[in-house]
């Protein structure tokens, strides 16, 4: 027997092991599985090219739970005492001692690194038998109980390969619970490709439970990313994706990665039907590293839109035992997120190319996906501006060239841009549409959740591309065509007009700005819209886009344009003179002379400094303003005081308020009740 201490520095590494990694304790166990897929891996090597003459015999692992002990068996090529001491002793304790000095001062995820000793972060002590497969080697235990001390000594063990005993730790008794290590077998190697069992395959008989004589199989030993495409249909994944996600919706489609130069890399990536709450459908994809399960938080690997997709990435060239910065900037990471983008990318165009149709059948499950792409990887936005669609009021689908060409005639504008008209909601801003469509426009559907943000990203990449709401302007004006604007209405008019209808807008809606547009007799007699501009920013800033909180703190703003044309429009303001006539030629009457001695004065006084003014002037020109001020005021209500009792003036504006959904409540009711009266 041989005793001796292990060569470290550091007394008590042990339980700087335990401390460590607290909240990664389950990982010991791929640990000391993988060991055991490595130790069979290699022992397949050495027979296929000769150097091992025995039989293999079954290479199934073994774990196995016993009493306070958890046991991992393999039949692979074992250990001499001299491995023994090389590898558990000197290098597996160096690189655990080396690992610990370099990390313990950060908070990172240790993934791999610790191997073998690991071990100690659950168990108070472990013991290693060992039969090497080399002819005429001797079987070794080799124990350790946390201390830096160990004991290398013979055993009677007679099968080839080595058996890892863990004594579990009164700390760690979860790990001596039977779901609990099937959880983790589950978990961390699934897919590793050598068999492993696990307790006995249960079956029913005569009502109960009981356990058959067969080994509990928990692993594929060949996943699928490991199969050739060729032999693969695409049952074959569906069904894995099934295995995968219980309990989720098929996917569209798949892509099969299969890289070997510039690094190695294999997988599957399925995009999911995604429809909304992108938060939702984050953190699918799982990370492995030669069929070993890493983690399943790819942030940094892959690019952020590729976290929409779902499915499973094997690659023995992403450094695991690093922090997550590290991580992303390292160069064969920055390789892989790109190839994976342009593999995404031709799959797609692909599709396009092949099947339009299935492609526009797709799209609207696609969209969000391809268009948060596009806007936050530039490789990707290269590779799938020729094939993003939009789709229009018609529900007809269009590349972005093709819609160019489809309403480029029509809707370009005086300064040469062509302007994309287009509907978030189109029950909502039908009669917007309709007016649009009646003018030989094409309305496109932006629907989506990201549309606005994409239609920004658009008009940023093409400054001669323009894209207005179907609601952000009259008709006439969406597009304008040339500088000429019909003065519809004389200023004085105007004016008046205004303290008419402004007061019979809902100030609890926001802003109105009257404005007066001559429409054509056919037109409606008035209409509400926003400005593209402010609407836009305001929905940005509502979805959270970066620094503009300062746009979603402002009131919403409407114009409420009136049609000059309209016949009724005529009628309230013929019924306004006839009504307020005689009133109103008093109030100006009242007005003019004010308003002619009060500029008067202001001609004397033009040009003194206000200390320069007689102090009787000063006075009078006070007077004066005061009482202009005041008969403006009086016109105000009067005029205000007339839209009020007007029922053609109310009616007209809560029909246009109606059509845009904003008449509600107590003035809705209102409405309703005078339109009843007026048609009893
Ligand atoms: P790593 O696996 O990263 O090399 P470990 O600390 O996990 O580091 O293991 C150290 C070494 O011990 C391995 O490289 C291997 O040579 C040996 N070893 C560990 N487990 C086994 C096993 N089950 N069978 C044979 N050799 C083993």
């Amino acid at each position: 027997m041989q005793k001796g201490t292990i060569g470290v520095t550091t007394e008590n590494i042990f339980p700087i092991i335990k401390k460590f990694l607290y909240s990664d304790h389950e990982i010991f166990l791929r640990e000391i599985v993988s060991n055991a897929i490595d130790a069979t891996q290699k022992l397949k090597t050495l027979a296929s090219n000769g150097e091992f003459k025995g039989e293999l015999g079954d290479l199934t692992i073994h774990a196995a739970l016993e009493k306070d002990k958890l046991i991992i068996t393999d039949r692979g090529i074992g250990m001499t005492a001299e491995e023994m001491d090389k590898y558990l002793n000197q290098i597996a304790f160096s690189s655990a001692d080396e690992f610990i000095r370099k990390y313990k001062d950060q908070n990172i995820i240790g993934h791999f690194g610790l191997g073998f000793y690991s071990a100690f972060m659950v168990s108070k002590k472990v013991e290693v038998r060992s039969l090497s497969c080399q002819e005429g080697a001797k079987a070794v235990k080799w124990t350790c109980d946390g201390s830096p001390e160990y004991k290398l000594e013979d055993c009677d063990k007679t099968d080839r390969g080595t058996e890892i005993i863990l004594y579990i730790d009164d700390e760690s008794k979860e790990f001596l619970e039977e779901p609990r290590i099937e959880g983790l077998l589950r978990k961390y190697c699934r897919y590793l490709p050598v068999e492993i069992a696990f307790g006995k395959e249960k079956e029913w008989k005569d009502g109960k439970e009981v356990e058959t004589g067969k080994d509990k199989i928990i692993n594929d030993t060949s996943p699928l990313w490991t199969r050739k495409p060729a032999d693969l249909k695409d049952e074959d994944y569906m069904k894995f994706y099934r295995d995968l996600y219980p309990m989720q919706e098929d996917p569209m489609f798949y892509i099969h990665l299969n890289v070997d130069y510039p690094f190695n890399l294999t997988g599957i990536m399925y995009f999911p039907k995604i429809k909304s709450n992108i938060e939702f459908q984050k953190n699918k994809i799982q990370l492995y590293c030669n069929q070993v399960y890493v983690t399943d938080s790819v942030e940094g690997i892959v690019p952020d839109f590729l976290t929409l997709l779902h499915g499973v990435i094997d690659s023995p060239d992403i450094p695991l035992n690093v922090s997550r910065s590290y991580l992303q900037s390292d160069s064969n990471v920055k390789k892989i997120s790109s190839h994976i983008t342009k593999k995404v990318a031709d799959r797609l165009e692909e599709i396009f190319k092949k099947d339009r149709p299935e492609f526009e059948k797709k799209w609207d499950n696609l969209k969000l996906f391809i268009e948060y792409g596009m806007i936050t990887e530039e490789k990707f936005a290269e590779r799938t501006e020729k094939f993003v669609l939009v789709k229009n009021t018609d529900n007809r689908y269009f590349t972005l060239d093709e819609y160019n060409k489809l309403v480029k005639g029509e809707q370009t504008n005086k300064d040469k841009k062509v302007v994309y008209l287009y509907a978030t909601d189109v029950q909502a801003q039908y009669s917007f549409i309709e007016a649009a469509r009646a003018k030989g426009y094409d309305v496109l559907n932006l629907d989506g959740q990201l549309d606005i943000h994409f239609i920004n990203y658009l008009e940023s990449k093409n400054s001669d591309a323009h894209y207005a709401r179907v609601d952000s302007d009259v008709v006439d004006r969406l597009i304008q065509k040339d500088d000429h604007i019909a003065s519809a209405l004389p200023q004085a008019e105007q004016e008046d007009m205004r303290e008419v209808f402004e007061p019979l807008m809902p100030s609890s809606a926001g802003h109105f700005f009257v404005a007066w547009e001559s429409m054509g007799e056919q037109a409606q007699p008035m209409v509400i819209t926003q400005s593209e501009f402010m609407r836009r920013m305001k929905d940005m800033s509502a979805m959270g886009g970066g620094g503009m909180n300062f746009y979603g703190q402002m009131p919403d703003s409407f114009n409420l344009v009136v049609n000059t044309d309209h016949p009724l429009v005529k009628k309230v303001i013929a019924e306004k003179d006839g009504d307020l006539g005689e009133q109103l030629k008093t109030i100006a009457g009242e007005l003019e002379p004010v308003s002619a001695e009060l500029n008067a004065l202001k001609e004397q006084i033009k040009g003194k400094k206000e200390e320069e003014i007689d102090q009787a002037q000063k006075d009078r020109r006070d007077e004066l303003e005061k009482k202009e001020d005041g008969i403006r005021n009086n016109k105000k209500n009067v005029l205000a005081g007339y839209g009020k009792t007007s029922q053609l003036a109310r009616q007209l504006v809560d029909l246009a308020l109606l059509a845009n959904n904003m008449l509600k409540g107590e003035e809705l009711n209102k409405f309703i009740r005078r339109s009843v009266d007026m048609i009893k």
